[in-house]
């Protein structure tokens, strides 16, 4: 069928857009099922390529919005589905897209109550930002089935002992489970890599949130500069990081139940919770923009996180880091992750 329709519409796969396009029927089954459909369930899609998933998808009674960067597989998908009315394409790069936006143009007001689901065989150029695009989202989606090169799957499902940056980063958010192994065979034209189908099973609230976490960006800090060098113990990549006296940081790790000498590797989601608790009055947090001090929210800070004008501090004293002064979510690390 993907060669009928490539030679119908005289199109030919462009690598830098990520097109490997799904050719193998029993992998597109294994989607479908870990996606568990109900009638009218709505799909966000990103990149509905030649249009065998989301053909599928509508099939399944789910009413999908279609988000695809390519102008020529707009016209393609808009042509070929037209019989499916409950299928939206939408031209649009997805990380452009705010989902609640895409859910209010194309659904009736009724409907965005409901919650939605995000399928995809995704681009894997962009698979950390499409992450962060969804999970950090409000609304996010109830669950996330996506296709995702192999090693970076296998990161983000991954258990104490060989945890990543990007693995603390989607379990906050998600419970994560690699569905299937698929072969770079399963695709045209076959990626050098293979790939997994993984299923995110998407909290409506973070557990860590529920258990205490209120400072969901200071938070992430303390887990960047715990990531900052993996290979070192945590003594060490948090003093260095943080820019702080190691016999402090070894006092303030042993307060929150953790052992110096491990590796931010081995360390449980609740233990960077005990960690930033410990952690967190060392990092700056700004205080509110001030009417009357506009240009205090740029400044730099002390120790308490107050900002002063003018001057410079250093982490241990509460130095401002960048991203890490008004953002309320954390972004998923952008470079944690390899590309094809
Ligand atoms: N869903 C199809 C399939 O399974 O055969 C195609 C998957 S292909 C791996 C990735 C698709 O994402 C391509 O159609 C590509 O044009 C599209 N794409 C790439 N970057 C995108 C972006 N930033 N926003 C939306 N779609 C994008």
């Amino acid at each position: 069928m993907y060669r009928q329709l490539l030679r119908q519409f005289d199109f030919k796969p462009k690598k830098r857009l990520g097109q490997h396009f799904l050719v193998d029927e029993a992998v597109l089954e294994r989607i479908l099922s870990a996606a568990e459909l109900s009638p009218g369930d709505i799909v966000i899609e990103i990149g509905p390529g030649l249009g065998i998933l989301t053909e599928a998808l509508a099939k399944q009674g789910a009413r999908v919005i279609g988000v695809e960067l390519d102008v020529k597989l707009v016209a393609l998908l808009k042509k070929r589905l037209a019989g499916f009315p409950d299928v939206k394409i939408v031209h649009a790069d997805v990380l452009k897209a705010a989902p609640w936006q895409l859910l209010q143009d194309n659904l009736p007001a009724c409907d965005l109550v409901r919650g939605y689901k995000v399928i995809a065989n995704l681009p894997y150029y962009i698979t950390s930002p499409v992450l962060s695009h969804f999970l950090e989202a409000q609304p996010r989606p109830s669950k996330m089935v996506v296709m995702v090169q192999k090693e970076v799957g296998e990161a983000i499902a991954a258990a104490p002992g060989k945890m990543r940056l990007l693995s603390v980063k989607t379990q906050f958010y998600s419970r994560p489970a690699i569905v299937s192994y698929v072969p770079a065979a399963s695709f045209y034209p076959p990626p050098k890599v293979d790939s997994v189908v993984l299923r995110l099973d998407v909290y409506s609230q973070p557990p860590l949130v529920k258990s205490g976490v209120s400072d969901v960006a200071g938070f992430f800090d303390i887990v960047m500069h715990g990531f900052s060098a993996p290979r070192k113990q945590l003594r060490n990549s948090l003093a260095h990081s943080l820019e702080m006296p190691p016999g402090q940081v070894v006092s303030l790790l042993e307060k929150a139940g953790i052992e110096p000498k491990r590796r931010a590797e081995t360390l449980r989601l609740e233990e960077w919770r005990e960690l930033w608790k410990v952690f967190a009055p060392f990092l700056c947090r700004p205080e509110p923009f001030t009417s009357g001090h506009p240009e205090r929210s740029e400044g730099s800070c002390d120790a308490q996180g107050k900002l002063r004008e003018g001057e410079e501090c250093s982490p241990a004293q509460g130095k401002l880091r960048e991203g890490s002064r008004d953002s309320s979510v954390a972004r998923l690390p952008q470079n944690d992750i390899r590309g094809e």
